[in-house]
């Protein structure tokens, strides 16, 4: 690797550029001498709810955990069933399983990549407790179908946003189609943080008020827990680091949609398939996975042209030692099986200058050069 190596992701650009401003939220708080839910947390929580149009937002100390506690919260019990992809981060099934609950698998559409929601009706039993969709790399799932069978079926949906801060269906933001929207603020998502951190968005006052309990030892008041609990808080650093970020956020994913769409006139041409475009929908951008019938061959020349390339994911997450063969829906999942050994990542972060994207172009330009005479 070159100096000039593009990598697929880079956290530490968008740290660098903002170094002034997080230096002095670190020090805030640092002197503040209040380091655990407190002042920048409680602002955090109010600034994401607003710029998602959500009235109650709940930091949390993941992702994962924001799955879990919005599952439990939505009234999820040991031994419910929630249905939800295979292809996703392991997160979202492993979430399932420590709110006690058994993940069903449903097979993806291959426009959107996320649930095919004309397969949900089907995988419905007594048991089903909750929908889990997945906005795939930052692509909204289609909520309006999901929603209608969830309401034939009365069952609560839970949207994994890990991957789509910002993203929007009609105008709308995801996290506030369902019951609750989960999201994580790891290092490389849209909105990041230098360490771990979550957050659950929700229209209901009575799912809000039963998070904050769970996050904090089931506490109602200090010291007297209500229900069972667990501990799990955003702490003050990541909430002042992150409210510095957010305001950054919108015009980020739209640099990302940018970048993605110089990609896409780049590879309009048979061999390379490119996400594809869903009316209504305003991506997050937060990968641009595309399809590639050689892929190894691809990323190898990628590599020598000095540009990263990555695989989300390599495996689907019922082909994983500690799921394969026991998850109900896992026989069925044939889209999910024919994508995951095509599917490769390009470098997709905003701080990605047009010089760079213009080297990304080119080289996936002479790809093709290659691939015709050779
Ligand atoms: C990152 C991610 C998660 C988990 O978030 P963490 O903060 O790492 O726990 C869950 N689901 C998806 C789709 C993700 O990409």
């Amino acid at each position: 690797m070159n100096n000039d190596f593009i990598p697929v992701a880079n956290p530490k650009a968008q740290n660098e550029a903002l170094k002034e401003k997080l230096d002095e939220a670190v020090k805030r708080v640092f002197s503040s001498g209040w380091y655990i839910l407190g002042e920048e947390v409680r602002l955090f929580e109010k600034e994401f709810a607003d710029l998602l149009g959500a009235p109650f937002c709940i930091g949390v100390a993941s992702g994962t955990d924001a799955l879990i506690l919005a599952l439990k919260a939505v009234g999820t019990k040991p031994g419910d069933e929630v249905i939800t992809v295979s292809h996703s981060a392991v997160a979202t099934v492993a979430a399932v399983e420590l709110a006690g609950a058994i993940p069903v698998f449903i097979d993806i559409d291959p426009s959107t990549r996320c649930m095919d929601p004309s397969l949900l009706s089907d995988l419905v039993t007594e048991k089903t407790k909750a929908i889990l969709p997945v906005h795939i790399y930052g692509q909204p799932a289609p909520m309006q179908e999901i929603l209608s069978i969830a309401q034939d079926h009365g069952l609560k949906v839970v949207e994994d946003c890990a991957q789509a801060h910002g993203a929007e269906i009609n105008g709308k933001k995801v996290g506030t189609f369902g019951d609750a929207g989960a999201f994580s603020f790891y290092p490389t998502k849209n909105l990041g943080g230098i360490g771990d951190g979550g957050a659950v968005i929700t229209n209901s006052a009575e799912i809000a008020g039963c998070i904050r309990e769970l996050r904090e030892y089931g506490w109602k008041e200090r010291f007297v827990s209500s229900i069972q609990g667990m501990n799990s808080r955003l702490d003050e650093l990541q909430a002042a680091i992150l409210r510095i970020k957010l305001p950054y956020l919108l015009e980020n994913n739209k640099r990302r949609r940018e970048i993605g769409t110089r990609y896409c006139q780049a590879i309009d041409r048979l061999g390379i398939v490119p996400p594809r475009q869903i009316e209504d929908t305003l991506h997050a951008m937060h990968l641009f996975v595309v399809e590639c019938g050689n892929r190894d061959e691809f990323r190898h020349y990628m590599e020598e042209m000095g540009i990263g390339t990555a695989l989300h994911y390599p495996f689907p997450i019922h082909l994983q030692p500690a799921f394969e063969g026991r998850i109900r829906g896992g026989t069925d999942l044939s889209y999910t099986e024919s994508l995951y050994e095509r599917i490769v990542s390009l470098p997709m972060f905003p701080e990605l200058t047009d010089m760079q994207v213009g080297r990304i172009c080119n080289a996936l330009r002479k790809w093709y050069g290659k691939r015709r005479t050779g």
